[in-house]
């Protein structure tokens, strides 16, 4: 068996001294991938003049162009010439001309698409559209099943490309929370079925291991750092019934960048009460083994840190009416019955709908039917020019009682719960269509209640450390002035030094009658239409649900008040707004 000698064995033992085994595993993973890189010789080359491949992705929070990402390496390993696009970047008059196309794409809340996607998507869906005879494609749909319309963007796309006369490379993929357990499957075959249609010389064996294991050493979403906690403490008045903190963790020696407009990932645990609640009820042992996809862990591992035990989920609810045979909860899930859904989904934990229908599971069963535990995603509330290598957080705590019951957010009672020094896994999820004006004189108009505030810190702290001579104009609101004045002494301290030169404000529940930020964006319509019309950037941060639609109607009423359009022409003029990436949203 070929080995090391001593002195490299000496070496690399001080070098992994300290590591965890999921660190370990990834360096085998990743030496692995060398050494077949190695033994292969290089990549081959693209045929000069063949056909190409291109890998279109639409994306919200970053998980459509992360997969559309590695799509585009597996390509590129197997020979294939391949371009990545973002949606907003395809001119309309490419799809005539197109022949290999694979696309990525995600569903946001109630069948929107992403806001980099808005164009194409009408544009494909529209009545230009072109017939698409040329075309061989396949479309792989990011969603959240917990919502009714599950990947509906994905859907509509792959169908309306083969209305439009193209051929399917591969059958629509429909991706969960859990993305990679479609999106792995779905990208070899998707990959394998474009390497045969082109005709690279690559052999298909290398795509896996190229495609998954990163070329250099850093921390991802797979394989995130484990952040010390500097600080975290309770920016709401206590006593309140609801709780928000702030969070500061350290990326010392991590090699973590990030920017402005960026997201932390934080892989939570579940709340240790949540996870004791599902033992007793299921009358299950927690150090009872679990094998599970080729991975062993005691049950209360595979509880706390693996299975999602907060977000119920159409598969989750078709388990329980298969195994329990409940006719009305099958009903449920018919595609007449989606308002039904909705509400179930927006009130229920999944523990919840196994009291009502409760079914003998076996731990092995329950690890099967329960979804993977996935990541929470925070938008950073901090700029690296101004804290150095920290990065804070604006969390708001999900906790409250329903049906008689305790309900608690994963990642916000995990957070709100961790201590100095503990550490906190994290990883960066860079958000290029939130980012600052690359020209520093532009002014910034920013729309962000509740802790939807988060990124507009980091913004005003980057503009006060780049001495950006842009103006910035912050509507913030929230329940009450008192309590609820998330980084009030920061904001009034920015306007004092002229960081920041305008503050609006709305608390929703001091008053009679509800205020919220877009009464002030109205009353103060003459002066921020003056500010885009001189090019200002809009940002809206916040709930997706309400907040961001009534915003965004509120900006279509003030341009046509303002701008003297009719409400169609004040449409179009806030969509070019969006598509010139003038309007960012980073809202959920
Ligand atoms: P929130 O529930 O959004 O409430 C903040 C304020 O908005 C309250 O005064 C609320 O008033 C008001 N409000 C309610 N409906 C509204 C509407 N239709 N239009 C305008 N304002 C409205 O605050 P939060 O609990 O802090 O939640 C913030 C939201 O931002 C969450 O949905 C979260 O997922 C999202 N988000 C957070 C981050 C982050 O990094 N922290 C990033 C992106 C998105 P009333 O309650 O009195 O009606």
């Amino acid at each position: 068996m070929a080995g090391v000698n001593g002195e490299t064995l000496a070496s690399l033992e001080q070098l992994v001294e300290g590591l965890g085994p999921a660190e370990l595993y990834w360096i085998a993973a990743w030496s692995a991938a060398r050494a077949e890189q190695r033994a292969h010789g290089p990549v081959p080359v693209a045929r000069p003049g063949g056909e190409r491949l291109t890998v279109l992705y639409g994306s919200q929070t970053g998980q459509a162009k992360r997969i559309a990402r590695q799509l585009s390496e597996g390509a590129e390993a197997a020979g294939l010439s391949v371009r990545l696009v973002r949606a907003d970047s395809y001119p309309p008059r490419e799809w005539s001309k197109e022949t290999h196309l694979l696309v990525v794409i995600s569903t946001q809340g109630d069948a929107e698409p992403p806001d980099d996607a808005r164009g194409l998507v009408e544009f494909i869906l529209g009545k230009r559209a072109p017939r698409l005879p040329g075309l061989r494609y396949a479309v792989l749909g990011l969603g959240d099943s917990s919502y009714p319309q599950f990947c509906a963007i994905g859907r509509q796309l792959d169908a309306r490309l083969a209305e439009l006369g193209a051929t399917r490379l591969a059958p629509l993929g429909e991706a969960d929370v859990d993305v990679d357990s479609v999106a792995s499957p779905w990208t070899e075959q998707a990959l394998e079925q474009a390497r045969q249609a082109l005709g690279s010389v690559a052999a298909p064996a290398r795509l896996t291991s190229l495609q998954s294991v990163p070329s250099h050493i850093a921390h991802s979403r797979e394989h995130p750092f484990a952040a010390a906690v500097l600080d975290n403490q309770r920016i709401v008045a206590s006593g309140h019934a609801r709780e928000v903190r702030h969070l500061e963790l350290s990326l010392e020696h991590s090699g973590l960048r990030y920017e402005p407009g960026d997201a932390v990932g934080v892989w939570p645990e579940n709340p240790p009460a949540l996870v004791d609640a599902w033992l007793t009820l299921l009358k299950l042992d927690g150090d009872q083994s679990v094998r599970h996809d080729g991975k062993e862990w005691p049950l209360r591992h595979w509880l706390s840190r693996e299975r999602e035990l907060t977000r119920l989920s159409r598969p989750l609810i078709a388990a329980l009416a298969e195994a329990s045979g409940d006719d009305a909860l099958a009903h449920v899930l018919r595609p007449n019955q989606s308002v039904r859904l909705a509400a179930l989904l927006a009130t229920d934990q999944p523990l919840d709908l196994w009291r009502r229908h409760p079914v003998a599971w076996s731990a092995e069963a329950l690890v099967g039917v329960l979804r993977p535990l996935t990541p929470r995603l925070y938008s950073i509330a901090s700029s690296a020019k101004a804290v150095g290598e920290e990065v804070h957080l604006t969390v708001a705590v999900v906790d409250y009682h329903a049906h008689g019951e305790r309900y608690q957010g994963a990642a916000s009672t995990f957070l709100a719960a961790a201590v100095d020094d503990q550490r906190v896994p994290v990883f960066i999820e860079p958000n290029e269509r939130f980012r600052l004006p690359a020209d520093e004189a532009r002014d910034i108009i920013m729309i962000g209640p509740g802790t939807g505030v988060a990124p507009f810190r980091a913004f005003v702290q980057e503009r006060r450390e780049t001495a950006a001579r842009g103006r910035n104009w912050l509507f913030f609101g929230n329940r009450h002035f008192h309590s609820e004045f998330l980084y009030q002494v920061e904001w009034q301290a920015a306007l004092r030094e002229g960081s920041l030169h305008r503050l609006d404000l709305a608390f929703s529940r001091d008053s009679a009658a509800k205020v919220y930020v877009q009464q002030r964006l109205r009353e103060q319509g003459r002066e921020l239409y003056a500010w885009l019309q001189e090019g200002a950037h809009l940002y809206v941060c916040g709930d997706a649900s309400r907040m961001a639609k009534d915003v965004h109607a509120a900006l279509i009423d003030i341009a046509a008040m303002h701008g003297g359009r009719t409400p169609e022409q004040a449409k179009e003029w806030l969509s070019e707004l969006l598509q010139q990436g003038r309007y960012a949203r980073d809202v959920y």
